[in-house]
């Protein structure tokens, strides 16, 4: 077997003969020797010409393909011993599905609905600009994964087999598509019938699903926990999976209260930038986009200085086609993320451009926050969300036209915008704190040199970005994924501050599921 990359310009389709002919040259042969061909992944190169780039493997006639990836099978669990999930994110329903092929009953605890009664507070949202804090696009069947671009792309590759979260979202009814592609991409239009079928699979197989239980309290005894909820029901096991996303903020100041070891951790908060996606389509594809192309995705990383302190700044959850939503988790706040169809066909792009802001930033830049201990930087997020809020008591996002926000000067008007919710016309430059505003503002014409196009008055600024990681970690034991000193309790996913993103989460939620099982093998 031999692997090679060949491209075809994007308005074809690749032509199997000159695959055949490229397989037979790679592998010195000819042609009638080539036996099977597999796909093995397909990426958009528009650097120079636009072509779509396939790396293939080919096999000769004698030679027996590699078997396909196998995904487990599920047991049946009706008796086996329960594991209790809290939050069904993905790290929390992929660790179930793991559970259920280990042999454990997976009990899964959600303070919020399931998707379809979900669908309808999202709405609400928007319609009366009231937060329901129990479901919203953050909390409710699926997580904060559900509502969202449905991104798979991740650089997590040693936390785990990627494929099986893959093969998983396939099984329960993803495009094949996303097992090939290099940035595979889902759609809120599609997740909620995925995560309906997860959940039908899991209770048909013994697991169960609590919607409506926010989990206030856990308690150990017995070598066990009991997870208190907030319709007064009890659950107890031995093991509890923590998946509680990094918008629980009730959860971390249960740690905190009881003592439990948390700490604080950097996370970044900026800005939604959006523009017409049309321009960038034109910057991307250098003026030569078609119709039959993909509206363009961009990304960034890039150090920016500000009082002799480089941090990193660097778009985050781009959407192009999409829509910019408010996903706030408690009223009284604003905060924007952005979320897409799987056909990405909105007329915006919009992307978070966010700064790391570090322990020793809010140290130095607000001491007040202090006293806050480990809490610190989640209540720094926290104030800087209830200010944008408190700019227009309202959902409304304070918002400045991009060139305006770096020449610190107020917009005359905003342009139209895909938020729902609305804008209101806002000094952002100096809402945001300096060491957040100084270095966007210098961000933005710096990208112009990569984007010719992008620093514009036509792109508009809105605040706040600010849930894009944890701002407090659970420390776990980097053996046995256990909290330091809690045993049988696993925090895990976003919310434990170890991982970012839907993949990268769903594979923290197996890794956890598989611990259980080992551990739990040794013990009986
Ligand atoms: C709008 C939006 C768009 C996004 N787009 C993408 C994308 O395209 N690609 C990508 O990779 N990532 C994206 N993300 C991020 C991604 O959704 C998260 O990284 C991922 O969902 C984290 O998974 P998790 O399971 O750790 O936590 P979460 O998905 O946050 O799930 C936590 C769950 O716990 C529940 N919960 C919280 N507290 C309690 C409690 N006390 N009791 C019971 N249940 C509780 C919550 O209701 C929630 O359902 C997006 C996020 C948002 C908000």
């Amino acid at each position: 077997m031999k692997e090679f990359e060949i491209a075809f310009p994007a308005s074809k389709s690749p032509d199997m003969e000159t695959i055949r002919e490229t397989a037979a040259k790679t592998m010195g042969t000819v042609v009638g020797n080539i036996g099977e061909i597999r796909f093995l992944r397909k990426s958009l190169d528009a650097r120079k010409d636009i072509v779509y780039r396939y790396r293939c493997a080919a096999y000769l006639k004698n030679e027996k393909p590699q078997d396909d990836y196998v995904l487990g099978e599920y047991r049946d669990v009706h008796e086996a011993e329960p594991v209790l999930i809290i939050g069904s994110g993905p790290a929390g329903i992929f660790s179930a599905l793991r559970l259920l092929m280990e042999g454990y009953r997976p009990v899964i605890l959600e303070r919020g609905k399931d998707v379809h009664s979900r669908k309808a507070d999202n709405a609400a949202i928007s319609r009366e600009g009231t937060v329901n804090p129990d479901s919203n696009y953050c909390f409710g069947e699926g997580g904060a994964g559900t509502f969202s671009d449905g991104k798979l792309f991740t650089r997590s590759t040693k936390k785990g087999d990627i494929r099986e979260v893959l093969h998983q979202l396939v099984r329960f009814g993803a495009s094949p598509d996303i097992l090939l592609e290099a940035h595979p991409h889902i759609g809120s239009d599609k997740l909620p019938a995925i995560m309906e079928n997860i959940r039908k699979c899991i209770t048909e197989h013994g697991g169960e699903y609590h919607f409506g239980c926010r989990v206030t309290d856990l308690s150990q005894s017995d070598g066990g926990w009991i997870a208190a909820c907030s319709d007064g029901k009890t659950f107890g096991a031995r093991n509890v999976i923590l998946a509680t996303g990094h918008s629980a903020r009730d959860i971390y100041g249960m740690f905190y209260d009881k003592g439990w070891e948390i700490e604080c951790k950097g996370f970044a908060l900026g800005v939604r930038a959006e523009h017409p996606q049309s321009l960038i389509n034109k910057i991307q594809y250098h003026g030569k986009y078609q119709p039959y192309l993909p509206n363009a995705e961009y990304s960034f990383v890039q150090q920016v200085e500000f009082e002799g302190r480089e941090r990193g700044v660097f778009s985050f959850c781009m959407c192009p086609g999409g829509l910019l939503i408010p996903s706030a988790t408690a009223p009284g706040e604003t905060v924007l993320n952005g979320m897409s169809n799987s056909e990405r066909n909105s007329k915006w792009a919009n992307a978070g451009i966010v700064v790391s802001v570090e322990p020793e930033d809010i140290a130095e830049y607000c001491p007040e926050y202090a006293k806050e201990g480990p809490l610190a930087l989640m209540r720094f997020q926290q104030d800087m969300e209830k200010s944008m809020f408190d700019y227009s008591s309202s959902l409304k996002a304070p918002a400045q036209r991009m060139m305006d926000f770096c020449r610190r000067k107020p917009s005359d008007n905003l342009p139209a915008s895909s938020y729902f919710a609305g804008t209101a016309n806002a000094p952002l430059h100096e809402m945001l704190p300096p060491f957040i505003s100084m270095r966007l503002k210098r961000v933005f014409p710096q990208i112009n040199y990569k984007m010719k196009g992008y620093y514009t008055n036509d792109a508009l600024l809105l605040g706040v970005e600010s849930r894009t990681s944890s701002p407090v970690r659970i420390p776990r034991d980097p053996e046995t994924l256990q909290h330091i000193s809690l045993k049988g309790l696993y925090p895990a996913g976003e919310g434990a501050g170890y991982s970012g993103g839907i993949v990268s989460s769903a594979l923290d939620g197996i890794r956890c599921a598989m611990k259980i099982a080992g551990t739990a093998g040794t013990l009986q």
